[in-house]
């Protein structure tokens, strides 16, 4: 491959065009594992940014490729229809809650949030309000468009760098009680005083529920989104889930608002929604929402990108589905959280470790100083394992079908980083 081109000419996310980090070439990948140019095999821990949860080169999803592409790729969808946008809606209806009732979809995460946001600024704006403001909480990631950054923590996305482009929202205190921990009630008390003081001009409400991902992998209490249901309904402001990283089984239920029990106003999907082959979102809504929209001033949602519902990303989607419908995830999740539960703990013993942390196929090991990317990334990959750490967290999120032997690969290559000083900052 040519590796030199790559260097001068492609961008890589977070990397510096001046002096990239390395990038290593992929020729294949196949179940859980990924195949280097160089001829190393990986165990992969990462399922592609959450995507990949079915493996890779899936025979069932392939098939929903194939036979797609042969009747047509893509048409437009304003004023047409197709069957696979059908089958995958239908799908995504039966599977979320009840009150979920309408689907917008779109091209990635980040557009999934931009849809949420709006849909809530238009449904007060149809209700003859204007509420400009949106809360939500420190240490959050929604993506990287102008207004996902806009409510994303504000020193992960460098709000300092776009001072004066960003909206300005409001940031409550995300939750210090961890998941497997006693639930400590303060830990609402700046959510709820913000929701309090500022209530009349905030929209909605939009956070992770029960993982922040990309801004810090905390795993907090269920209490807390029980609670932000309830001030939300007390205050009368709309409650957005951003489950794009956790849908679709990732935390050992199908969705994470199931942990507490409670419905979103507006639910974001994403990632996995195609089991990682392409991407495409889902923005989910209630009558209530979707008939207020559409029945103000505009009279429409005023959306409608150029690739919505495109056929062959959905008819991927619904072939991702139906292998979730075989509920084989649950007792696979299951499994992954038993082996970090047996193997984690080993680790929060050693000097470098700060604190583990797991829940379903998701396991975390948060060291006390920022890891050297270069040097990690080459520790893993001789290893044998894909694991691509950030700041001081290295994390795994491998895909359902992992065995014990695969999460036991993984965390080894961890447990051998730990001890080479190298592979960290000072
Ligand atoms: C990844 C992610 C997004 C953004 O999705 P993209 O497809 O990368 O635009 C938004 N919210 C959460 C919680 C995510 O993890």
């Amino acid at each position: 491959m040519d590796l030199d081109f790559d260097r001068q000419h492609i961008w890589h996310p977070y990397t510096s065009t001046l002096n990239p980090l390395p990038c290593y070439p992929v020729i294949r990948a196949d179940g859980v594992h990924i195949y280097l140019e160089s001829g190393e095999e990986l165990v992969d821990g990462m399922s592609s940014w959450w995507a990949a949860v079915h493996g890779y080169n899936h025979p069932a999803l392939n098939i929903a490729a194939h036979q797609q592409v042969e009747h047509f790729a893509h048409v437009m969808f304003g004023g047409l229809t197709h069957a696979p946008a059908i089958d995958l809606c239908k799908k995504l209806i039966s599977m979320t809650c009840d009150s979920l009732q309408h689907v917008f979809l779109a091209d990635s995460g980040s557009v999934a949030v931009e849809v949420s946001l709006k849909m809530a600024m238009q449904y007060w704006h149809a209700r003859g309000e204007k509420r400009a403001k949106f809360l939500t909480l420190r240490d959050g990631y929604h993506g990287d468009t102008f207004a996902a950054m806009s409510v994303t923590d504000p020193d992960n996305s460098m709000h300092s760098l776009y001072k004066g482009f960003l909206p300005q929202h409001i940031f409550a205190n995300s939750p210090q009680s961890g998941f497997w921990q006693p639930w400590d009630p303060k830990d609402l008390d700046d959510f709820h005083s913000k929701l309090k003081q500022h209530h009349h001009d905030i929209a909605a409400v939009i956070l992770e529920p029960i993982i922040q991902g990309a801004g810090g992998m905390r795993i907090y209490h269920p209490e807390f989104l029980r609670g932000v249901r309830e001030l939300c309904d007390k205050y009368g402001v709309l409650l957005i889930l951003d489950e794009i990283a956790t849908g679709f089984g990732r935390t050992g239920k199908l969705f994470a608002y199931q942990h507490a029990n409670i419905e979103p106003d507006i639910l974001c999907l994403g990632k996995a929604l195609t089991g990682g082959y392409m991407t495409l979102s889902a923005t989910l809504t209630s009558s209530h929402v979707a008939n207020t929209v559409c029945g103000g001033q505009a009279g429409c949602f005023m959306h409608g990108p150029t690739y919505m519902a495109n056929p062959l990303a959905c008819a991927v989607a619904t072939a991702s589905m139906e292998l979730l419908e075989t509920n084989q995830w649950q007792q696979q999740t299951q499994q992954i959280e038993q082996c970090f539960a047996d193997l984690l703990p080993q680790l929060a013993e050693h000097p470098r470790v700060n604190e583990v942390r797991w829940l379903g196929a998701i396991g975390v090991v948060e060291v006390t100083s920022a890891v050297n990317m270069e040097i990690i990334q080459q520790h893993f990959v001789e290893q044998g394992v894909w694991i691509r750490p950030f700041g001081k967290l290295i994390y795994m999120m491998p895909p359902y079908i992992s065995q014990p032997k695969h999460i036991e690969k993984l965390v080894n290559a961890i447990e051998t980083a730990l001890n080479k000083p190298e592979c960290f900052v000072a």
